[in-house]
């Protein structure tokens, strides 16, 4: 009798992240299936892995010389055990139905960490968001909704952002939505301030993920104070997580993009990371003008003949992924072990392959994975939902509170999950079996559905 992976991979042969993602936490699960018999009989790993619903539908939009353009999109809802389907947008080529329903898998376990009754999903487009204007933006967004509207609500399933998906988009795409529903109601967070957004919800993945690392340090008595940081990315997470580790009193030395990356030696501030916001936010620009505007920082393209990437050759304490899946290879983990890293935490979803994550693991250092570090975006999309629903604004001061009480909680669940199952400090092992028994439950308590 095939084993599960055996049947996934068979089922789905192209499927490479998605298989990766789900190889983990079968791995990590696997104390759990011994000692709970239940879960075998009711067959809840063969169906946690199978999405409850998969859309894909055609995506028309008209560019700026009116030429008519065709892009795919696709909705992933993977599972509503425990809330309706929380899912986040990524629009970049990339995108696939192998990536979305990684990115899909990992969100149910996420969103179970938080605490809060939230499903999992994910959805996007293989549109490229650079070099698009404005207006061809906010055509994409719309055509995009006028399908995705059909599958999403409040209730149903809340969209959120992603890679390539920011402030502008969330706005464009409210904008459809509330038009096709005549409604105005949460069913996207990430919203405007003054039209329904939370405070600290732009912040919160990359403020969340250094929480965490936080925590992890506090284990063996450390603090940011004086260490030196490589941040990967130049997005959401990456500027906000470098934002809270300025605060903290760390050295961030580098951030990058899909063509390269800068290292400052002088250290990113305050001032320079304002820089980095304009010109990622507002001008979209390339992250090479950071060097050109600051002489203490040195500019390296992407070199496609190398095996590694050399942003992660600096030596340096801590390490935090904030790009994209699979930026972390085997070779740049031996590379960060060798200048002595003592904290590996990912902003990014997967940003570590395999064999990286298992170097990682074998060693004495801080390792924490996505779905649990970077669980903050979601969680103050949660709060978002709850402000919503109750119409009202908390402070700033208040969400960010809740963020850190958050943070500190998947903290101590992974910590206490892990020691229950025999791995202590394993923190990948006690987000993947946290999670996993909470959707697990409800799917029991559910039925066969
Ligand atoms: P973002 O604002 O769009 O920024 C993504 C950054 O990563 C950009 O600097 C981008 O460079 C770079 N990047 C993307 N694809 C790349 C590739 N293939 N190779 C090299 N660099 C690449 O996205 P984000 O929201 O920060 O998301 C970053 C990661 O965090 C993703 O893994 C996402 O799933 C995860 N995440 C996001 C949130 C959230 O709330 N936003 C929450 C949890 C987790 P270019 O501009 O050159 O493409």
């Amino acid at each position: 009798m095939p084993t599960i992976l055996e049947t996934i991979q068979a089922r789905d042969p192209h499927e490479r992240e998605f298989f990766q993602a789900v190889t983990e936490v079968i791995e990590s699960v696997k104390p759990v299936l011994d000692q709970n018999p239940q879960y075998r009989r009711a067959a809840v790993v063969e169906r946690i892995v199978e999405p409850e619903r998969i859309v894909t539908f055609r995506v028309p939009w008209l560019d700026d010389q009116g030429n008519v353009k065709v892009n795919r999109g696709y909705l992933v809802e993977m599972n509503s055990a425990i809330g309706p389907y929380k899912s986040g947008l990524r629009f970049h080529p990339s995108v696939n139905q192998s990536i979305l329903k990684f990115l899909a898998f990992e969100q149910v376990f996420k969103n179970a960490l938080t605490t809060l009754p939230l499903g999992g999903g994910a959805g996007g487009s293989d549109f490229d968001p650079k070099g698009k204007s404005d207006d061809e933006m906010m055509r994409f967004c719309q055509n995009f909704m006028t399908e995705l509207y059909l599958h999403i609500g409040a209730n149903t399933d809340i969209v959120a952002g992603d890679i390539g998906v920011g402030s502008r988009e969330i706005g464009y795409l409210f904008g459809m939505f509330k038009k096709l529903n005549n409604e105005f109601t949460g069913a996207l967070t990430g919203k405007g301030l003054n039209w329904g957004g939370s405070l600290i919800r732009a912040q919160a993945a990359g403020y969340g993920c250094v929480y965490f690392a936080a925590e992890m340090l506090a284990t063996r008595n450390m603090t940011f104070e004086g260490q030196t940081c490589l941040v990967s990315g130049s997005g959401n997470v990456a500027q906000h997580s470098a934002e809270k580790l300025i605060e903290m009193g760390a050295k961030v030395a580098t951030f990058s993009d899909s063509s390269g990356y800068i290292y400052d030696s002088d250290g990113i501030d305050p001032e320079k990371l304002a820089f980095v916001k304009v010109l990622k936010n507002v001008r979209r620009g390339r992250i090479q003008e950071y060097a050109d505007k600051y002489t203490t920082a040195v500019y390296t393209p992407v070199d496609h003949s190398l095996d590694y990437n050399p942003l992660w050759s600096h030596r340096a304490a801590c390490a935090f992924p904030c790009a994209t899946q699979n930026e972390i290879a085997e070779k740049d983990a031996y590379n960060l072990i060798n200048n002595n890293v003592k904290l590996v935490c990912e902003g990014a979803n997967m940003p570590c392959t395999p064999e990286a994550t298992d170097i990682f693991l074998d060693k004495p250092l801080l390792y924490a994975p996505g779905k649990a570090a970077n669980a903050g975006g979601v969680a103050v999309s949660g709060l978002e939902m709850v402000q919503n629903s109750m119409r009202l604004n908390w402070l700033g001061e208040e969400v960010d509170q809740r963020l850190k009480i958050i943070m500190k909680g998947i903290h101590k669940s992974c910590l206490d999950a892990a020691e229950a199952y025999g791995t202590p400090g394993n923190y990948l092992n006690g987000a993947n079996i946290t999670g996993f028994v909470k959707v697990a439950e409800a799917m029991l308590d559910q039925g066969v559905v």
